[in-house]
């Protein structure tokens, strides 16, 4: 980590959990690492090349974080190769990589999970301190395939080193955005970031010189990855009965406004198959029920039609072996009229003035929003959105509409009305639109899927 406030936070959560015991390295080799078998797996140690100026990662002994990394790193790829996984690496010497290179790379190696090797540290060396922890970005709703692997995770470097540690979301380090790199591929694959331990305690640091013990810390990684696998990954194909153009300047135009949509879904093993009770869908931010079909389909109930516009289904499901999904996304188009707008504003409005038929409302004015964001009016709708969200008792959609209103939209004179909701606001930094990994699409006409 880059920051001295993780330093802070390091030392706040100590007083917290108390020392513990530290066992002994070097277990056993463990070998049976199958279901790495044709994995990609990006690897990433952190820092690089810049030992000499920086003060904050170096450790007694005159260790660095960033060739311990390196060196971690390094003896887990060689146990993933081994194991048929092809690794992809961020560096392989001493050298600075920066973080937007490092990003570059994992997105161009298209990886099935991603792992970033760190090790803890206190702003004043020397200190006692150690514990593990593994950062995951976001949270565990909007990102529960990284939360899955994180706890896979944090167990094993516990038990390497006898003492009780925490997984933690990125954002308790940088509040606002999470860590660039977790950030940046949160909708690649599941990713972590894990700190071992501290490079500053001088009895960690002492074991720190062992390449036996740092051979274990690097079997903690690969038995995690080798358990997570063998859960299965869950994945998922959306297919819509009409035929979708993906080549048009819409994204996914759909030629019907009342197509079938199926989910086909995979857990990712045999040996386990889908949890349906699991299965938490959305379309534009409404939660939208689905019909079984089979154990392993399943058809999106959306109401009677597909408004023209842009719209979003989000989905996440788990498998047998409560192994989550991503969070899948699937953004798509229905085409626009002359006059839908107009229409729909007057119809929506209509709608969300009955509590039996607000939700088709909100997704009328969402509907008419998308086809055009900047109208003059938009602020109107904005505000209508989080009023009828308000009142459907979604707290988090109706807050997301004010702030996109107060923050997007300086000069309404809806604005002054809305401060006191505005600065008093808690818990909204996920609104529901932003998020997930593109679901594959199969049409009706072609049977071909992209992403
Ligand atoms: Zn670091």
């Amino acid at each position: 980590m880059r920051l001295k406030r993780f330093q802070r936070i390091g030392l706040g959560i100590i007083l917290l959990i108390g020392l513990g015991t530290v066992a002994s390295a070097g277990t056993a080799p463990d070998t049976n690492y199958g279901s790495l078998k044709g994995k990609r797996i990006f690897l990433d140690p952190g820092h690089g090349g810049t030992a000499a100026g920086d003060p904050l990662r170096i450790g007694p002994y005159g260790i660095t974080e960033e060739s311990i990394n390196l060196q971690v790193g390094l003896l887990l790829r060689d146990l993933l190769v081994q194991a048929g996984a092809l690794v992809i690496m961020s560096r392989t010497t001493d050298s600075d990589v920066e973080l937007p290179d490092r990003v570059r790379a994992a997105v161009q190696s298209m990886p099935d999970i991603l792992v970033s090797i760190h090790h803890n540290a206190t702003i004043r060396g020397g200190d006692a301190v150690n514990y593990p922890c593994v950062f995951f970005w976001g949270s565990d709703t909007v990102n529960p395939a990284s939360f899955d692997l994180a706890r896979l995770l944090l167990p094993r470097f516990e038990d390497l080193i006898g003492i009780q540690g925490r997984v933690l979301s990125d954002f308790s380090v940088y509040p606002e955005t999470g860590t660039l790199l977790l950030r940046e591929t949160r909708d690649l694959c599941p990713g972590v970031i894990g700190e071992a331990g501290f490079i500053t305690d001088p009895e960690h640091a002492r074991r720190l010189l062992d390449p036996t013990y740092l051979q274990a810390e690097a079997q903690c990684y690969a038995r995690a990855l080798s358990t997570y696998f063998r859960q299965g990954c869950p994945t998922a194909t959306a297919r819509f009965s009409c035929r979708v153009d993906r080549e048009g300047p819409a994204k996914n135009m759909i030629s019907e406004a009342q197509p079938d949509i199926t989910l086909e879904l995979e857990s990712g093993t045999d040996q386990a198959g889908i949890d349906l009770s699991t299965l938490a869908l959305s379309l534009d931010g409404i939660p939208a029920s689905f019909e079984k079909v089979s154990d392993e389909k399943v058809r999106v109930c959306y109401g009677t039609r597909i408004h023209p516009g842009m719209h979003r289904l989000q989905f996440q499901f788990r498998n047998g072996n409560h192994q989550s999904s991503m969070v899948y996304t699937l953004p798509f188009f229905l085409e626009i009229h002359q006059g839908d707008r107009e229409r729909l504003i007057r119809e929506g409005r209509a709608f969300l003035k009955r509590s039996s038929t607000r939700q088709e409302g909100l997704k009328m004015l969402i509907a008419a929003l998308s086809i055009n964001p900047t109208a003059p009016d938009a602020d109107a709708l904005l505000y209508e959105l989080a009023q009828g969200f308000r009142a459907c008792g979604d707290e988090i959609q109706s807050q997301y509409f004010l702030e996109r209103l107060y923050y997007f939209y300086p000069q309404s004179s809806l604005r002054a009305g809305i401060e006191g909701r505005i600065r008093t606001a808690r818990g909204c930094r996920f609104p529901a639109d932003f998020f997930g990994k593109e679901a594959v699409i199969v049409d009706a006409e072609k049977g071909g899927a992209s992403q």
